[in-house]
């Protein structure tokens, strides 16, 4: 049976071999929309829509190969002038949305508590505050850890530790409402910055949890391993988001002593996460499993911009199934007072 991932991959070949135009944005489309479309194709016979029509004929005649031998040859037969594979390192080792749907992780996801790592208007997130939090509160979370980006908190005119402040009441008032149905914790993204150290200064970090991540220099080829080894030392640094730094087609991420990042997360106490956003799923389930093996412990997260995104958290479930990483080893499945230092919480 062909695979949604297989016949993605397909398309994403036969766009890479196009010039920059309207064919190579069009295979492009399609690869997306199959690769996001939860039911196998070969079961539905259904395409999704999204395809765009000029490259509808090569989508079906696609579907139609026998197996991958079939597909792989039509790839070659139907590549354009330019030829060449550029981008297949970037994509592999990715999830489609037909694979996890079928994971089966459905189960264990309804029992996950904690919700870590979204974003709000505060930051780029596309809705309030409160919008979110109803939205976790309906999927049946008890507590969420509100993550939006630090950008600039370092800067002196303050600006956005203030908004840190009117986030604050904003979740104040949230927990004297709804509280015991879903209580929200006060928590940023903070940026990794170039030589390892936070944006955040110490000082306002004092009851937040902080999840620390790389954002820039993620394309370069040096080895980054001091970077993060001082960043997994910086006080109050809660849990290392989207270690890697890679993105779908984009990059495939930093190179680091893996094995001397992961042993220092364990031995410092640093959870690492495993970021479920489709584009990311970083860590990939090889990292993931070494990290395992180098007693981490993790945390998931959807990265949500909007709360259809949520539902993201599944993605990061099926590379820790595929790891090996058992639920007991990810703090999402824990009471929020097992999860996160009561320290932290007590100055909320
Ligand atoms: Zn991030
Ligand atoms: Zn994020």
């Amino acid at each position: 049976m062909l695979r949604n991932a297989d016949l993605a991959e397909a398309l994403f070949r036969l766009a890479d071999s196009y010039p920059a135009g309207d064919m190579k944005l069009a295979f492009v489309r399609a690869a997306y929309a199959i690769l996001d479309e939860p039911r196998e194709l070969a079961k539905t016979r259904r395409l999704p829509a999204g395809i765009p029509f000029e490259v509808l004929p090569t989508v079906t005649f696609l579907t139609r190969c026998a197996g991958e031998d079939a597909l792989a040859a039509a790839v070659a037969r139907l590549a354009g002038p330019l030829r060449g594979q550029r981008g297949v390192a970037s994509r592999t080792g990715f999830f489609s949305a037909a694979e996890v749907a079928r994971a089966g992780v459905e189960p264990l996801a309804r029992q996950l508590r904690g919700a870590v790592h979204f974003h709000t208007r505060f930051s780029d997130g596309a809705s309030p505050l409160e919008t979110m939090a109803a939205a976790l509160r309906r999927r049946g979370y008890f507590w969420a850890v509100i993550t939006d980006h630090t950008q600039g908190l370092s800067c002196v005119n303050g600006l956005d530790a203030q908004a840190l402040r009117i986030q604050r009441r904003a979740i104040d008032r949230w927990n004297d409402r709804h509280g015991d149905e879903l209580e929200l914790v006060p928590g940023v993204e903070a940026e990794i910055l170039e030589d390892g150290s936070l944006d955040l200064p110490r000082s306002l970090r004092t009851g937040l949890v902080v999840v620390a991540g790389l954002h820039t220099g993620l394309t370069s080829t040096r080895d980054q391993t001091a970077r993060l080894l001082r960043a997994l030392h910086e006080p109050g640094v809660w849990a290392l988001a989207h270690p890697k730094g890679r993105l779908f087609a984009r990059r495939p991420g930093i190179r680091a002593n893996w094995e001397k990042v992961f042993a220092t997360a364990a031995s410092n106490g640093v959870l690492v996460e495993l970021n479920g956003f489709p584009r990311r799923q970083d860590l990939d389930p090889g990292l993931a499993a070494l990290a395992r093996e180098l007693g981490c412990r993790f945390v998931v997260g959807s990265d949500a911009h909007h709360p259809r995104h949520l539902v993201f958290d599944r993605w990061a479930l099926v590379v820790a199934q595929a790891a090996g990483i058992p639920p007991e080893a990810i703090v999402n499945f824990r009471q929020l007072r097992d999860a996160v230092e009561v320290e932290t919480l007590s100055r909320t």
